[in-house]
């Protein structure tokens, strides 16, 4: 039998962030993260409290099939941190069905062959492969503190391979002035290939309009109640 992939949620949404804004995307979110960042907005993934009880085992064909009744432009890979998993198969059942595959991931662990599209947000708890950074399309930096583009942007030698660099506000932080000053000077002084960010479907909630979408899992943004 095929291999199962944890599923932690599927639903039918459009692209929320990055280049590929606003176009009609399926979402895999699969199960599963070692990385444990305090802020984490897939909380439901890792966090003890939070992890699904009744959660879904699905092989790539069947994942595939679900993804192509949706009719979307693209789907898109996530988690979790999707790529602890094996996702060769499921980029090909995808293809199989005429659907191309974006990836979500923090860039820690390598990255399949056959994606047409790769977002990678680092996380310093466990930094990102040179190589993922090589491979990935766009780069989305969460903004936590006004420090974090400078902190990163060493951290990576100076050098982003990727053509763009998204600067999100940390979502927790989205109100904070010197964090939205911080993004808006480092645009104006930089240009290229930075550019300012925001998350758009969660204002919208886009994503729990599909019933299949799991409710979030409450954002802490505080290391205290490990989430
Ligand atoms: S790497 Fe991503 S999924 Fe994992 S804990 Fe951090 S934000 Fe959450």
């Amino acid at each position: 039998m095929a291999d199962l992939y944890p599923v932690n949620e599927t639903f039918l949404s459009w692209q929320g962030e990055g280049v590929h804004l606003g176009r009609k995307a399926f979402f895999i979110r699969l199960q599963g993260c070692p990385v444990k960042c305090a802020w984490c907005d897939s909380a439901s993934t890792w966090h003890p409290q939070h992890v699904p009880k009744d959660l879904r085992r699905a092989s790539a064909a069947e994942l595939a099939a679900e993804a192509a009744v949706a009719r979307p432009e693209f789907v898109v890979l996530t988690g979790g941190e999707p790529c602890i998993h094996d996702l060769t198969p499921l980029v090909a059942a995808l293809r199989d069905v005429g659907l191309s595959a974006h990836l979500e991931t923090c860039g820690a662990y390598p990255i399949a062959e056959g994606l047409a599209w790769v977002t990678l947000s680092p996380k310093w708890a466990k930094p990102p492969l040179p190589a993922s950074l090589l491979r990935a399309d766009e780069v989305k930096l969460i903004v936590e503190t006004a420090e974090s583009i400078a902190r990163w942007t060493e951290a990576v030698g100076g050098v982003w391979a990727s053509r763009h660099v998204w600067l999100h506000p940390e979502w927790s932080q989205r109100a904070q002035p010197e964090v939205l000053r911080a993004i808006t000077d480092h645009v104006k002084a930089q240009g290229a290939p930075f550019r300012a960010g925001w998350q758009v479907h969660k204002p919208y909630a886009a994503d729990s309009l599909d019933q299949r979408a799991r409710p979030p899992a409450p954002l802490g943004g505080d290391p205290g109640k490990g989430f």
